[in-house]
């Protein structure tokens, strides 16, 4: 049986470690903090306590960090993963980094006869949940054939966007898209209630209107109107605001190297780093909805 290993069980990487877990593979994990790794040793993973150890006997390595420094410190230099891999393991990066840095590490793995996909990921905690996110690949279509089954036990949507590091391209233009519809959503919502409405009968008619987008379908801003949204929760748990600033720093930069004019992209990106200012960080993006209340 196929053994994998899992790093960094975050907001995402528990639930898709437990949907490979329940799909029948062995897997060993490792996360800086031990909680999470409780968790899916108590459900039958393996815990390790450090990387390299998780790597041992793997032939697949799935890999969920924050961003860019994080996976670079995993996998290169002399103390990193690559160095200690065998040739020919399949190695699966969905965390959301640069395109450029993706591409570095794709060398280093080409360089050791190791088989890598960048496959940034869009759906959300439920997404990883419920086992149907979307994946962005970048790297060989044969590598992609032979990483099929991995991805299907984690989403639904597995697309090839292209060559190294385009799952990341593919991923920054998303998430620039997501941000803007997030903050013109909780402007409008903000709009609505204080000249009168209900916001949930707001967000209804515009969810169903021209104005309707995904996060009036599944992650409404305003506190109430949709009971599993961050927002109903305090705005804990989601998409970190500070995640959601590195990815449009990311879109910025991609921006910046192909000469794009991406005005929206660039005030969302602003808007951002306004809620990192405030301290609010660590709580979900939707919180973006506090800059439009009193
Ligand atoms: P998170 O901060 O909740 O999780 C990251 C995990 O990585 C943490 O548990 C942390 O302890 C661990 N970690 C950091 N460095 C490590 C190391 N060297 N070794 C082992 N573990 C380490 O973040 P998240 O929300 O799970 O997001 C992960 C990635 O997925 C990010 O790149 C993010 O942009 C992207 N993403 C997140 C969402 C979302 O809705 N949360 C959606 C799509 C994509």
């Amino acid at each position: 049986m196929t053994t994998i290993a899992f790093i960094g069980l975050g907001h995402m990487g528990l639930p898709m470690a437990r949907n490979l877990l329940k799909a029948g593979f062995n897997l060993q994990v490792f996360d800086l903090v031990q909680r999470a790794m409780d968790e899916l040793a108590a459900e039958g993973a393996q815990a390790a306590s450090i990387a390299l150890e998780a790597v041992q006997g793997a032939q697949v390595v799935i890999s969920m960090l924050p961003a860019s420094r994080h996976v670079e410190g995993l996998y290169l230099g002399a103390d990193g993963l690559l160095a200690a891999l065998k040739p020919g393991t399949l190695v699966l990066e969905c965390s959301t980094i640069a395109p450029e840095v993706a591409r570095s590490v794709h060398a280093a793995a080409h360089e050791r006869g190791i088989e890598l996909l960048d496959a940034p990921v869009s759906g959300g905690t439920a997404g990883a949940a419920a086992g149907t996110l979307t994946f962005m690949i970048g790297g060989q279509p044969e590598t992609l054939a032979k990483a099929q089954l991995f991805f299907q036990a984690m989403g639904k949507n597995i697309f090839h966007a292209g060559p190294e590091g385009a799952g990341q391209v593919a991923k920054v233009c998303n998430n620039q898209v997501l941000a803007v519809q997030m903050i013109a959503t909780a402007e409008a919502m903000a709009m609505g209630v204080a000249n009168g409405l209900e916001p949930a009968v707001l967000a209804e008619i515009m969810r169903q209107s021209s104005g309707g987008n995904w996060t009036l379908e599944k992650y409404n801003p305003w506190p109430g109107v949709m009971e599993n949204a961050p927002a109903s929760k305090g705005y804990s748990g989601g998409f970190m605001a500070e995640l959601m600033a590195k990815d449009l720093g990311l879109a910025q930069q991609a921006a910046q190297s192909s000469g794009s004019s991406t005005p929206m992209g660039a005030l969302a990106l602003q808007l951002y780093r306004l809620l990192l200012k405030q301290g609010k960080g660590k709580q979900d993006f939707s919180v973006v909805q506090q800059l439009f209340v009193e």
